[in-house]
């Protein structure tokens, strides 16, 4: 194999941190990583900056931008990714970050004849009807409400993607990404994994928003990594797109109570207002990822969980 520029948008972020981090032990990978450090960190990639084949720019892909190297491969991540940040007051520009930023990535594809993988969401089905989720549903998302900034933004880009590929014969790849925890994410990030071990961690009560009845499947981020860069290097006409997540399935009160029990069990759980459309039921039918890439998760929760935990300990004291 010959050597390669991969851009990684995104890249100081919670996934794109742990893929640059994964590539760049690569000798022949040169990595281009691209954040503006919205939701992402510099402190995520520290211990990368000063490796001669790791080159941060920072940049906001809603602006087009143009590279001095050839692109070989680029992981479209940039997006804030936790419904606490994604909404509100950022909405407009979450949708800007899908939209703009997909066609100006895409362009960039273009110009350099590279691959490019779109990180979509499991959020493309929205409040299912169907479970577990396959690729072929179409899904149930409320256009107006205050989830459709992210959930819309990710199906239009998915929608850009593939006209990019009918029009420019663009090899294009889709993940839809279930959701995923691990270390590098933010202790104020807002999704329920990181609330809850931080909460704990400080001795606080565990929230859980509306009954806890609802259910995610967690996916352990070195498992994820490892499914995007078997479907970046999947052949040409796959594009997906793709689920990948853990299909093993929880109630939030259950999640509540196992990361309880493994860092204090004194603490009271309490509960909140669910936030709007919150999604009911989620869990990826991976058949498709079994079949085609010969991916499925390794990590279980449990392991998972002591992985994250020692992490945030670690960034808390
Ligand atoms: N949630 C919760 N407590 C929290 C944060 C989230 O009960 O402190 C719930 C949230 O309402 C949702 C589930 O946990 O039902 C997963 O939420 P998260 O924000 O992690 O991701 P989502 O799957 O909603 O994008």
């Amino acid at each position: 194999m010959n050597a390669k520029n991969i851009l990684i948008t995104g890249g100081s972020g919670f996934i794109g941190s742990n893929l640059c981090k994964k590539l760049i032990q690569d000798k022949k990978n040169f990595i281009i990583c691209l954040d503006n450090n919205f939701t992402g960190s510099i402190d995520n990639i520290k211990e990368l900056i000063n490796n001669p084949r790791f080159q941060f720019i920072e940049h906001d892909i809603i602006e087009p931008i143009k590279i001095n190297k050839k692109i070989d491969e680029i992981y479209n991540l940039a997006c804030p990714a936790s419904p606490d940040k994604y909404q509100g007051k950022n909405a407009i520009y979450t949708t800007k970050t899908c939209v703009i930023g997909a066609i100006n990535m895409l362009e960039l594809a273009r110009k350099n004849n590279a691959k490019i993988l779109q990180s979509s969401t499991s959020e493309i089905y929205g409040d299912s009807l169907k479970h577990p989720q396959k690729e072929t549903y179409f899904g149930n998302v409320n256009p107006i409400g205050p989830r459709a900034c992210y959930d819309e933004g990710k199906r239009c880009a998915e929608s850009i993607f593939f006209d990019y590929k009918r029009i420019y014969n663009i090899n294009i790849k889709i993940v839809r990404i279930f959701n995923t925890y691990g270390p590098n994410m933010d202790i104020n990030d807002g999704r329920v994994i990181s609330n809850f071990i931080c909460q704990a961690i400080n001795a606080k009560n565990l929230t859980v928003y509306g009954d806890g009845n609802q259910t995610r499947s967690f996916c352990y981020i070195d498992d994820l990594i490892d499914g995007l860069i078997k479907m970046m290097n999947s052949k040409k006409n796959f594009s997906g797109p793709i689920n990948i997540g853990n299909p093993t399935e929880y109630t939030i009160n259950e999640i509540a109570k196992i990361i309880k029990n493994k860092i204090n069990n004194k603490l009271n759980i309490i509960y909140k207002p669910l936030p709007k459309d919150d999604p009911h039921k989620r869990r990826p039918d991976i058949t498709v990822a079994m079949k085609n890439l010969n991916w499925q998760p390794k990590i279980s929760l449990n392991d998972g969980l002591d992985k994250t935990i020692s992490y945030f300990k670690n960034k808390l004291n």
